[in-house]
């Protein structure tokens, strides 16, 4: 590994624009770079399922030496805003930017190390066996390069996502997460004249919400209700009622059995608050709409790739934990597609703020630890 090499990719990496949505540029370098070391190289349409404007996803193929199936290394191309005009200050033990825009780290760091782990494979005939290549588009903006991937291209089905802040540090887990929108419909009624004739869509929310298990559910699973909107006016018995909330978990089955309990919340309070009104039966309604934001991440500790990744790291002295994670990212889309990735921590700090930085140390070690997994790796 060329530490003086790596870094300067990381420094051209960085000044190339590349926000969401504006990855043409980056996706044009990624696919000469690939090319150059020797890489057959492909794209997909993924760029055409949303509106941005690359092509698509990134994917390189680089033959093995030693005969195994091929790991995968997944990095992804887009940066958040302010991200354009990066101005890379390398100090000491870090790189900073010049405080008016992010550094892009997140997730260049990661591109940097996977270029520099294919270089280093081929340039000291380093055994290895077939690596796989995945450079997605606009992470940071809905995952929508993972979600839109055309995976039949590749055959890997296991290999390292690079997209953490921590070098010592691999994310295993990272939750499932349903966002849920309820339409709740009672009846309108004057409140002073005449309340019995109205149903309160207000208080159907209340009861349902009152009966939920919300908070944290179990070791797995958080559920929240977070925002109500709706009411006109205090003589007016409310009619509808807006809610918003989400419920994570790690195990995806869990997920599913905790937005059912919500939804019957709702179904069980609104026949309580069924009645006749001059007598005619009136039922409220409401609408339970659920929509799964990603799956989960759930590789076991002692999966071999989790463990060779303890053990590379090991060798380069650092205690490297394996944790979970509370957010979303391409590991979890990428799981949902049936793939294995834990995702390894680069390196960098304060990611998506001005202030982020990648501290050097950490993001050389990283570069030797998935450079020993990928040399070492027989399947
Ligand atoms: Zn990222």
């Amino acid at each position: 590994m060329n530490s003086s090499r790596l870094l300067r990719t990381f420094l051209e990496l960085v000044k190339i624009n590349s926000e969401s949505f504006h990855e043409k540029e980056i996706h044009r370098f990624l696919m000469q770079r690939l090319q150059k070391l020797g890489c057959r190289v492909s794209t997909d349409h993924a760029g055409r399922s949303y509106s941005t404007d690359a092509p698509g996803n990134v994917f390189g193929f680089l033959n093995g030496t030693v005969k195994s199936k091929p790991i995968l290394l997944c990095s992804h191309m887009d940066t958040v805003s302010p991200g354009n005009n990066v101005k890379p200050i390398v100090k000491k033990d870090r790189i900073t930017s010049d405080g008016t825009t992010i550094l892009g780290a997140d997730d260049k760091a990661g591109l940097a190390i996977i270029l520099e782990v294919l270089q280093t494979l081929q340039e000291e005939k380093i055994p290895h066996p077939p690596v796989e290549v995945l450079f997605t588009l606009t992470e940071e903006n809905g995952m929508n390069g993972a979600k839109n991937a055309d995976y039949k291209k590749l055959k890997s089905r296991e290999g390292l996502i690079l997209d953490n802040e921590e070098g010592n540090e691999v994310l295993i887990q990272g939750p499932a997460v349903n966002t849920i929108e309820v339409w709740i419909k009672g009846l309108a009624a004057h409140a002073g004249a005449c309340p019995e004739k109205g149903i309160s869509a207000l208080e159907i929310a209340a009861y349902a919400i009152s009966r939920m298990k919300l908070g944290r559910i179990d070791k797995e699973t958080v559920a929240n209700m977070a925002i109500i909107q709706g009411g006109k006016a205090t003589n007016i018995v409310t009619d509808e009622i807006y809610l918003k909330g989400e419920a994570r978990s790690l195990n995806n089955a869990k997920l599913a059995k905790q937005t059912a309990h919500m939804k019957a919340c709702f179904e069980e309070a609104v026949k309580r608050y069924t009645k006749k009104i001059d007598g005619k039966v009136r039922k409220p309604s409401f609408k339970f709409v659920p929509f799964q934001r990603y799956p989960a991440v759930n590789v076991s500790k002692q999966h071999p790739l989790v463990r060779q990744l303890l053990a590379a790291a090991k060798k380069e002295k650092i205690t490297m934990r394996a944790c979970a994670s509370g957010g979303g990212c391409d590991a979890n889309v990428l799981s949902g597609f049936g793939f294995t990735l834990p995702n390894v921590g680069v390196g960098c700090r304060n990611c998506h703020t001005q202030q982020e930085y990648l501290l050097l140390k950490e993001f050389f070690n990283t570069c030797n630890v998935v450079l020993d997994v990928v040399r070492n790796y027989k399947k």
